[in-house]
Formats: C-alpha cells, sequence, structure tokens
C-alpha cells in the first residue's frame, strides 16, 4: 500500500480509552497531511472503507474488529500567528490545548481541560463542557476530502450542534483547525476550577468513552439513570459508573457486547420509570464500519 508503513491486524482496544476493541484490517499512523491525503487516496483506489482515529475517548470498538483502514491521527503542531490565533494539527491534545492557551491568559477554550480527545476528535463531535462547545471559538478547520484534495473550511461553511458536526456525513479527515479565543485575566484560574470539579465528579481514571448518552431535551441523561435506580448495574465487565452514572466503565475486559446490552438495559429501564428517549453519544465501529 503505497509508501505509508501499514500494519494488518492492529488490536483496537489499545487505542482507545473503553481498552475494548478487536483488529483493524489495515493500520496506520499518520504524520502530516500529505500522508493522510496518500491514505484516503489508497483507500479510494482499492475501495477499503477508513476509519480516522483520534485519541479514541468517544469510541466502542466491537470485539470482532474492523474489516477496513484505521488512520490513526498523529497530525499534532501548534502555532500561534498572533496572540489570539491558533492553529493546531487535528492530532494534537484538545486537553493540552485548553491547558496552554489558559496559561498564556486567552479564553474560549478552558473547557477543553481534561477532555481526553484530539482537536480533530473534538470538532468532529463539537465537544463541550461547562456550558461551552468547541465551534465558539473555532474559525476555521483544514480538511482532506474525500478525493484527497486539502480545503480550509470557514465556520459559517459548517454546521454544528450539539455534540455533531457537519463531519459526520463528510467523508475525510479533519487535519487542522484554527481558534480565536480572547485576552482574560482569570482564564487560567477558570481552568483549574474547571478541571478541579470534573476529576471530583467523574470516574477520571477508569476506561470509559465519557458520557454514553447524550442529554435528552427533558433533562439531564446522568440524573435520569441515577432516578431508574442504575447507578452500579453491571453486565459482565461493563458497569454503570457510581461515580456519574452517564459513564460506563470497563472494570476489567468487558467486551464490546457487553456494552451494548448494558446501554440496551440502561435505555430500556429508563424509558420505563421517566418516560425518557436515551440516545447513545459514543461511536459504536462494527466490522462494517460506524453506527452513530
Ligand atoms: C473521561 C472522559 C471524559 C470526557 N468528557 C467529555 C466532555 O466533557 N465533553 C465532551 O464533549 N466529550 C467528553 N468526552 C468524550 C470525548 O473525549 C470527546 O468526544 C472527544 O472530542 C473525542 O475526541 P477523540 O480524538 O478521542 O475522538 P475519537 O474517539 O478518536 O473519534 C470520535 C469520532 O470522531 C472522528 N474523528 C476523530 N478525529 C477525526 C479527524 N481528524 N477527522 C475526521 N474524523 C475524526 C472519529 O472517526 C469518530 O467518529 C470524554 C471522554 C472521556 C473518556
Amino acid at each position: 500500500m503505497g509508501t505509508l508503513s501499514f500494519q494488518e491486524n492492529k488490536l483496537l482496544s489499545a487505542l482507545c480509552t473503553f481498552g475494548i476493541g478487536g483488529p483493524a484490517r489495515y493500520f496506520a499512523e499518520i504524520h502530516s497531511i500529505p500522508e493522510m491525503q496518500q491514505a484516503i487516496l489508497v483507500c479510494l483506489e482499492r475501495q477499503i472503507p477508513y476509519f480516522i482515529l483520534g485519541k479514541g475517548s468517544n469510541c466502542l470498538f466491537d470485539d470482532r474488529g474492523f474489516n477496513g483502514a484505521v488512520f490513526l491521527n498523529k497530525i499534532d503542531f501548534l502555532e500561534r500567528p498572533s496572540t489570539e490565533v491558533y492553529h493546531v494539527g487535528a492530532g494534537y491534545s484538545f486537553s493540552l490545548l485548553g491547558t496552554q492557551s489558559a496559561r498564556h491568559g486567552m479564553s474560549g477554550l478552558e473547557f477543553a481541560s481534561g477532555i481526553p480527545g484530539s482537536v480533530g476528535g473534538a470538532v468532529f463531535m463539537n465537544a463541550g463542557a461547562n456550558g461551552r462547545e468547541t465551534c465558539e471559538s473555532l474559525e476555521s478547520v483544514d480538511f482532506v476530502d474525500e478525493s484527497g484534495q486539502f480545503v480550509t473550511l470557514k465556520k459559517n461553511e459548517l454546521h454544528f450542534a450539539y455534540r455533531t458536526s457537519s463531519f459526520h456525513h463528510k467523508k475525510g479527515a479533519i487535519v487542522g483547525a484554527t481558534f480565536v479565543l480572547t485576552p482574560l485575566e482569570t482564564a487560567r484560574a477558570k481552568q483549574i476550577e474547571i478541571i478541579t470539579y470534573r476529576k471530583k465528579t467523574q470516574p477520571y481514571g477508569d476506561m470509559s468513552a465519557g458520557c454514553i448518552f447524550r442529554n435528552p431535551n427533558c433533562g439531564h441523561a446522568g440524573a435520569l439513570i441515577d432516578q431508574s435506580g442504575l447507578k452500579g448495574t453491571q453486565i459482565g465487565d461493563a458497569k454503570v459508573s457510581e461515580i456519574h452514572a452517564n459513564f460506563i466503565v470497563n472494570v476489567a475486559n468487558a467486551s464490546s457486547k457487553e456494552v451494548l446490552e448494558l446501554i440496551s438495559l440502561v435505555q430500556a429501564q429508563v424509558k420505563l420509570k421517566t418516560g425518557a428517549d436515551l440516545q447513545s453519544e459514543v461511536r459504536y465501529i462494527s466490522p462494517e464500519g460506524v453506527h452513530e
């Protein structure tokens, strides 16, 4: 496969925060935009389905693996063309960007501190916390499209909403993002407050994919799960966290099947007890591809 170095049968459990998942048929680490272009072109030519992976903190890979190519985004530069402007590679740590920008006295991404994803994953998911979302300080996105072309998309050409973006319907890879932040003396203090609260209220050291359900219109998913008496419910090694009911944690060697069964059980019980419909926020990747 071209000059890129491809591996076969790479275990996905080692590449995601859930610690779950079988092998990817093909796998490559991508360190530059030309490499990403090449990877996408190879898949296009050979009609191989592909999946772009950031830090794997919002993914549930199937135990049977993925019958295609997984490209791990390691494009991780950081440039500051001016005080307010941060141009970052999509593989850059979103949490680190949140901490660094706050340390610089810049506001807009304090909430990112502690979100264990990449910048690309945060843009794709429109990650958010503490009432803020990634799209708010975003100016543009560098993208390699499905035909391998590099384009820069302005925010007004894109659509963002609660934990979703136009990229859910676009084939290709986010390779960079530009954020415009604002000076604020208290940015660092705010960011420290956010990370301290996060560590107290979330099962931070456990294997999980963060919040498993989107918040429905009628309230917080975590509160509805708690009210339904489901904290601590366990199927095999998949467990509804005792610390935060909207987290499913892998206590040792959970399988994707156990997590999916627990998701269905929680959805059914919450529907029965509160009438609310919970939708998964996590991306489930079966051998055939992504299921939202
Ligand atoms: C402990 C913990 C706490 C969390 N807290 C929060 C929180 O407060 N708020 C929040 O919103 N989320 C939270 N999350 C979820 C997760 O961290 C975010 O959704 C994050 O933005 C995902 O980034 P990632 O790089 O890990 O994406 P991945 O899990 O690698 O991928 C997620 C999706 O994005 C796509 N994707 C990733 N990178 C690219 C790219 N470069 N180009 C195209 N597509 C791409 C993937 O194909 C996949 O469909 C938490 C997770 C954990 C484990």
